[in-house]
């Protein structure tokens, strides 16, 4: 039977290029980019990585927070019309500020795929003192 199964299965990747991330069992240039691979037995190496995860995450967490942010903002539009302009903006302002906190609690809580969950998730099972979330 000339089926792939029979063959060896491929290395594993060992080397990884920190500038895109790609990884390949072989060291050298990477073919993208071509900054030069680092073996992923090196704990520096695995350091980096996750550095880098961990501000891509931060990151992704930042932009859902102001997207979430500008939507509660936005909702809460009409109210800068009710009971005069002064009234008006300090409701939209307050609203807003209400609706953001409530937003940003609701998609951590009920967003699994959100950054701000996977927060959350690490504030909740962390070292710290129990952080009262209602
Ligand atoms: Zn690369």
């Amino acid at each position: 039977v000339i089926d792939g199964s029979y063959r060896q299965p491929p290395s594993l990747p060992r080397f990884v290029c920190l500038s895109c991330e790609e990884r390949a069992p072989a060291p050298g240039p990477c073919p993208g980019c071509a900054v030069e691979r680092l073996p992923l037995a090196d704990p520096r190496v695995r350091d980096a990585l996750a550095a880098s995860a961990e501000r891509r995450l931060q990151a992704r967490a930042g932009r859902e927070q102001m997207v979430l942010g500008a939507a509660a903002f936005l909702a809460a539009t009409p109210l800068r019309w009710t009971g005069g302009w002064l009234l008006g903006t300090l409701l939209w302002l307050l609203v807003g500020l209400v609706g953001t906190g409530l937003a940003w609690r609701a998609v951590a809580r009920f967003s699994p795929r959100s950054a701000l969950h996977a927060f959350r998730r690490r504030r909740l099972s962390g070292g710290q003192a129990p952080v009262a979330d209602a």
